[in-house]
């Protein structure tokens, strides 16, 4: 799969009528792609630097969920080409309420500590919270998706997990994906305040889906096109259950903080930003343990600890 790794910041044709851009991102898998299909354009990358938009076609904008790599570009886009934004409702809502609020770095930083996170380790995130937010330009008051919605023959699927509101649009057997399902990228199932309380529920539930839907392929928003993607979906269960015996078997009768945890279960050698990631998934397979009946958390009021049931 040699292709995922050039950036060609231009619009190029693949199967199914499918037109792909793909661009550059600073971290994480370097590329993010938008898909444009008749008109409808899929996610708009981070929003920096010059983007192609006006000479595209582009008849209407649909974001799959509100992460900065899909939904920055989204203001800039709509502007360009008079075309409407199409989004999911209660994705707009996380996306309004992390984006659009002064204090968000502050209350996740808070809620990490909660979790026990380090001092310089939850701090770091509010000055990069904040030097973030203000390049991130979603478009304001978007027409508004849900399971079920349809728009230009696509049909709206809600796969929550990697984002609460993520969404898929599915027609004739092609699935846009977002980071619903990547190759091979287990796509970031994590834990956040005034979140759904178990996402990594959600998502393996949205992955049972997606089995029985057996789209033909997959355009995700990062890597290569996924012609298997019940086969992947299959993969990446059973990666997650293997995570949550791991994330079990780091539970003692004497309560240990996600952050504790996370350095069992994905090592000590991270940085802030990975880190807290890492604390983020522990958590998400900690609350599924919980509703397993294979953990039990405590101290809801101050700081919050697991133990084996
Ligand atoms: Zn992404």
């Amino acid at each position: 799969m040699a292709s995922a790794g050039s950036i060609e910041q231009t619009f190029v044709r693949l199967e199914d009528g499918i037109q792909r851009l793909t661009l550059p991102l600073p971290t994480g898998p370097k590329h993010v792609h938008c898909y444009l299909v008749d008109g409808t354009l899929f996610d708009t990358g981070l929003g920096l630097g010059e983007v192609p938009w006006e000479s595209a076609g582009i008849e209407r904008i649909a974001i799959t969920h509100f992460h900065p790599d899909h939904v920055g570009g989204a203001a800039n886009a709509a502007t360009v080409t008079g075309a409407p934004v199409f989004q999911g409702g209660l994705d707009y809502a996380q996306c309004e309420r992390v984006w659009g609020s002064r204090d968000w770095p502050e209350r996740m930083a808070a809620w990490f500590t909660r979790h026990g996170v380090p001092g310089p380790v939850a701090d770091d995130l509010i000055e990069q919270g904040h030097a973030f937010a203000p390049f991130i330009r979603y478009a304001l008051d978007p027409d508004l998706l849900y399971e079920g919605s349809t728009l230009a023959g696509w049909n709206v699927l809600e796969l929550p997990g990697h984002a609460d509101g993520h969404l898929g649009f599915l027609r004739d057997g092609v699935l846009i994906a977002g980071d619903h399902l990547l190759e091979r990228i287990s796509p970031a199932v994590g834990l956040y305040p005034d979140s759904r309380p178990d996402p990594l529920g959600d998502y393996l539930a949205s992955l049972e889906r997606t089995i029985e839907l057996a789209p033909e392929i997959v355009y995700p928003g990062h890597g290569e096109p996924i012609s298997n993607a019940a086969a992947r979906a299959r993969e990446l269960i059973a990666h997650h259950r293997e995570r949550l015996d791991d994330t079990a078997g780091a539970l003692t009768s004497e309560g240990r903080t996600a952050y504790e945890i996370s350095l069992d279960v994905f090592g000590a050698e991270l940085g802030p930003t990975q880190r807290r990631f890492a604390v983020a998934e522990t958590l998400s397979h900690l609350e599924r343990l919980v509703r397993e009946g294979q953990a039990r958390r405590s101290g809801d009021d101050g700081t919050v600890t697991y133990t084996d049931p």
